[in-house]
């Protein structure tokens, strides 16, 4: 039990967080679990594995819902020591032609991918084991170069930012665009971008306090764009295979490349932030 190896995947059932399960199953030797929020969707993706030859395990997991990040965190307590491999991939992105206000966009946009992404890493780190890795799922909209201010810029990226002060500089986009003035304030037109930067950020964030952690667990979060995919997020627009969009992924969970706090992108080169 101490020795087996734990992967974890969130938004598993479907994607490009399926196809990372899938190769997880294919080439990791460990047990892999393909988590979702809803369980009738991510029982079906495990019966698609097990169609395949693969046996992922299954555990609902709604990454807005700090209970079932909690239950999921307690049932991985108590049935192994702990998980190796964490990929943050369950995110969402409003189409183009959503009719909702682009403060709810903003709001609903930023609080799934980047505070609750914040709040599975907040849950789930204490629990990964030593020499563990995250990978958590950006975008080339997660590029800092997106953001048109040069002052947020340069706030976004001060080497000395805390969690708390990126996450209040969230909240700041979040109640900037209830106000209509995100744009004047220099956050551009994207809730998408804005949440996926945040996800750059934090991912450099994380790093620095796992590197300064004692006793020091010698984990690596790395942030990665996978490309563009043929997925339902996209209406199928991408270019890439699922199969295609996990290879990053898989590559910065499994393989032996020694990238830490990195901003790596679907050919697996590292970009300058
Ligand atoms: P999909 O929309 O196809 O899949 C998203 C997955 O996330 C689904 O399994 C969805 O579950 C899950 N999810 C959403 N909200 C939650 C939640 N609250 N709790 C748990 N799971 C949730 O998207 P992709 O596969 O395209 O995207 C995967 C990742 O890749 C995302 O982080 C995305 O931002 C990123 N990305 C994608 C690109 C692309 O071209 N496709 C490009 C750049 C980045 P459900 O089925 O229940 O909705």
């Amino acid at each position: 039990k101490m020795t087996e190896k734990i992967a974890v995947v969130t938004g598993g059932n479907k994607g490009i967080g399926y196809a990372i399960v899938k190769g997880l199953c294919e080439r990791y030797d460990g047990t892999v679990y393909l988590t979702a929020r809803d369980v009738a969707r991510g029982k079906e993706a495990v019966k698609k594995l097990n169609d395949l030859g693969l046996k992922p395990l299954f555990h609902q997991l709604d990454i807005n819902d700090q209970l079932s990040i909690n239950t999921f965190k307690d049932h991985i307590k108590k049935t192994h020591s702990g998980i190796d491999i964490l990929v943050n991939n369950a995110a969402i992105a409003f189409k183009n032609d959503a009719t909702e206000p682009f403060s709810v966009q903003a709001k609903e946009t930023v609080a799934v991918n980047y505070f609750s992404l914040l709040r599975v890493c907040n849950t789930l780190f204490p629990i990964i084991k030593q020499n563990g890795r995250v990978v958590n799922i950006s975008s080339s909209a997660g590029h800092l170069s997106r953001i048109p201010s040069a002052d947020l810029r340069k706030k976004l990226s001060d080497s000395s930012l805390t969690i708390e002060n990126l996450s209040k500089l969230m909240d700041k986009f979040v109640s900037d665009a209830k106000e209509g003035k995100h744009q004047e304030e220099g956050w551009g037109n994207s809730a998408y971008v804005v949440s996926k930067v945040g996800c750059s950020a934090l991912s450099i964030i994380q790093q620095r306090e796992f590197d300064d952690e004692k006793p020091c667990r010698n984990i690596s979060v790395n942030a990665v764009h996978p490309g563009y995919v043929d997925t339902d997020m996209t209406s199928h627009k991408g270019s890439l295979t699922i199969e295609q969009g996990a290879a990053a992924p898989l590559y910065l969970a499994l393989e032996d490349h020694g990238l830490k706090g990195k901003y790596v992108w679907f050919d697996k080169q590292v970009v300058d932030w």
